[in-house]
């Protein structure tokens, strides 16, 4: 059998560093807000390239922290993928605001930046593009649309680690970018992590002040915050997968390569451009007959995932919140199909799913 994704075979090859890393920090005696977490925010920070990283408990915390540090109007409207995974959503309802719609690109399941006038309202503060599957957003249109009008701008960073458009990574366009660290992600933590990057310093102190029941300084309460630290263990082991992470990423766009040229031609694919450098967290094929092309490829050892079975608008919790008709949002909820392509992975494993997919007698 091959598994979407086993985290185990995945963290395999840094198994010796993450135990050592882990004994270290038992050992310290010192677990939340230390010399890991500073260490890893400068580290990851400087991987980003952004002047400041902040640690906080996971990715929706890193959301709904950095819209809230914005200080905009309560109940101003936020543009947001009609796609995204629903934190996202989530997030701007937690911070006081009311999440508007836009839907992606089919070919590239990222927010359609031609679709972002006709979204506008009088209420329109900020935008909250998420990279849908590590691949980046067309930042370029993106952010000058924001600049023009004014708006904030929050990047979802939680499946684009390392993402790149013309050389400018993920979560240094906007005023934030919110990265999650959970297990599956590109950089995973084994147990709950997120941060912030930015580059505006008022933000940043806002925002280290925030996650620690709004205070900085022992018993001092600036504002009131919330409990939502990155402790010192999670830390520690990012810091080593940090170091492994470029060479992760080689490893994944190496197996998007076989499935490139090695997927039969019916399978629509994940599109390439030249300026956009994916990172692949997720590999996602579209097809009309998706459910039984899934059980084919069940039947025959081969998991996949469906990112996502139901869209933010059809889920019960978003009943009277959204509203609105998505086609393509649905269109990409009924014929998406993640294939396996995690670090644990092999080309000779990648191959085999190819071969299985070449197999499957279409009737669409
Ligand atoms: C995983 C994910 C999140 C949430 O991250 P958590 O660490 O699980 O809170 C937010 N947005 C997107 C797009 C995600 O994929």
């Amino acid at each position: 059998m091959i598994e979407y994704e086993s985290l185990g075979q995945s963290n395999a090859a840094f198994m010796t560093e993450l135990e050592a890393a882990a004994v270290r920090v038992i050992r310290s005696g010192w677990y939340v807000l230390g010399k890991e977490v500073s260490a890893f925010e400068a580290e990851f920070g400087t991987y980003i390239g952004a002047k400041h990283c902040i640690g906080v408990a996971n990715g929706l915390d890193a959301l709904i922290l950095s819209i809230e540090a914005l200080d905009l109007p309560k109940g101003s409207d936020i543009l947001v993928a009609a796609n995204t995974y629903i934190a996202t959503i989530l997030a701007i309802l937690r911070a006081g605001h009311q999440p508007v719609l836009v839907e992606a690109e089919l070919a590239t399941f990222n927010m359609d930046p031609a679709l972002l006038p006709g979204a506008m309202t009088k209420k329109t503060r900020a935008i909250c593009v998420t990279h849908m599957f590590g691949k980046i957003c067309r930042m370029d249109a993106i952010a000058a649309f924001a600049k023009e009008h004014g708006l904030k701008l929050i990047e979802d960073c939680a499946q684009s680690h390392g993402a790149k458009l013309n050389g400018k990574m993920s979560g240094t366009f906007g005023n934030a970018g919110c990265f999650s660290f959970y297990p599956t992600k590109n950089l995973g933590a084994v147990g709950d992590a997120g941060a912030i990057t930015t580059d505006d310093d008022a933000l940043a102190d806002r925002l280290r002040h925030l996650r620690n029941y709004g205070s900085k300084q022992k018993y001092v309460n600036k504002y009131p915050g919330v409990n939502s630290r990155l402790d010192e263990l999670q830390a520690a082991l990012l810091r080593v997968k940090l170091q492994h992470l470029d060479a992760m990423t080689a490893h994944k766009r190496a197996l998007a390569d076989i499935y490139d040229q090695h997927l039969p031609d019916w399978v629509i694919k994940p599109r390439r451009r030249e300026d956009e450098f994916d990172v692949f967290h997720i590999y996602g094929i579209r097809h009309p007959e998706r459910d039984a092309l899934r059980q084919y490829l069940l039947d025959n050892g081969v998991k996949t995932e469906v990112h996502y079975p139901i869209p933010p608008h059809r889920q019960e919790a978003m009943a009277g919140i959204l509203s609105g008709n998505y086609p393509i949002a649905e269109e990409q909820h009924a014929t998406e199909l993640s294939l396996p392509i995690s670090n644990g992975h092999t080309a000779d494993d990648i191959q085999r799913v190819c071969d299985v997919i070449s197999g499957f007698t279409k009737t669409k």
